[in-house]
């Protein structure tokens, strides 16, 4: 072998070490943070994606509830199943919303503890009561953004609870999450205030509405209840072409998550007495929009209603008044 020759391989004997101690040195910084991550599992989007805002890149989360499906109606797969049974945290609504999952995926499994309930942390004085839901309380609390602020310090304590040694980065990625709330709460609260009280009426197909009308004040009436499972019955229909036409009501509101048959029929209700009501499209009832879009995030999804109801409104109010 020639000295040039011996020289080359000295050389990648050299470069081989320098390899093997960077990649050391690098695997130990790795090796800290790839401490074995919370497996987290989420129901609905709304959860999903608070759980991704507080828990970032220091957990694994997985949604099973996707894009314009009903949760009420949601019976869980068998893939589902075996995901939930996997979680080390599974976060859902509660107040017996995702019955299908809870009643029957939740009764087999060993361990219990590990399911929480985001709505658990809120002040039942704060829920709306009703006698149409088992439970008696309306599940749609996501509408109200200051309650779904509640459900998100409930996730962050879970988190730090479970994973004390990421506490600072979970207290520190809520905090920037619930001002981000905390100016939407009010953005709403702005938007609700264009248009006069007495107009601010609220019709869609399903009832889910009710906490965004009580905390930005609109009277809400929906088609079907509060519950997707009750049927839309010709009574239903009567009664609130009844109402359309008696207080004006110039747009009804069709959301993601219902099927729209229903509320044709009460238009074609108003119509033959001689009325007329529009139909205006896409408000996020149950889920989020479509991954990637503003309208796939908590935040962009109740902005996109808010603005959708305040721009029908506003502009048919003009037109008729
Ligand atoms: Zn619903």
């Amino acid at each position: 072998m020639s000295s040039s020759n011996i020289r080359n391989h000295l050389s990648l004997l050299m470069l081989f070490i320098l390899i093997i101690v960077t990649g050391c040195h690098d695997k130990v910084d790795v090796g800290h943070k790839s401490d074995k991550k919370l497996n987290v599992v989420a129901t609905i989007g709304m959860i999903t994606d608070i759980v991704k805002n507080v828990g970032g890149d220091r957990i694994d989360i997985t949604g099973i509830i996707g894009e314009g499906v009903d949760p009420h109606l949601y019976k869980p797969t068998a893939r589902d199943t075996k995901i939930l049974k996997e979680a080390d945290i599974i976060f859902y609504n509660g107040l017996h919303l995702e019955v299908r999952i809870t009643g029957s995926v939740f009764k087999k499994m060993d361990d219990i503890t590990k399911a929480i309930a985001v709505t658990d942390g809120i002040d039942r004085s704060q829920l709306r009561k009703t006698s149409e839901f088992i439970g008696g309380y309306d599940p749609h609390v996501w509408h109200d953004v200051s309650l779904w602020m509640k459900a998100t310090e409930n996730i962050r304590d879970t988190l730090i609870k479970r994973d004390p040694q990421n506490a600072e980065y979970y207290r520190s990625n809520a905090k920037y999450y619930l001002t981000q709330l905390t100016s939407l709460h009010y953005e709403m609260q702005r938007l609700s205030a264009q248009i006069p009280i007495k107009r601010r009426v609220l019709v869609t197909t399903h009832d889910a509405f009710g906490y965004l009308g009580k905390a930005y004040g609109f009277e809400v009436r929906g088609l079907l209840g509060i519950n997707t499972e009750d049927e839309v019955g010709i009574a239903d229909v009567r009664e609130l072409a009844e109402y359309i036409i008696e207080n004006r009501i110039p747009t009804m509101f069709l959301d993601t998550s219902s099927p729209p048959r229903g509320i044709f029929s009460v238009q074609a209700a108003v119509k033959a007495r001689g009325f007329n009501v529009n139909i205006a499209g896409g408000l996020f009832s149950d889920a989020m929009g479509t991954p990637g879009t503003p309208e796939g995030t908590y935040i962009g999804m109740m902005r996109h209603n808010m603005k959708t109801i305040v721009n029908m409104l506003q502009t048919e109010l003009a037109y008729r008044e």
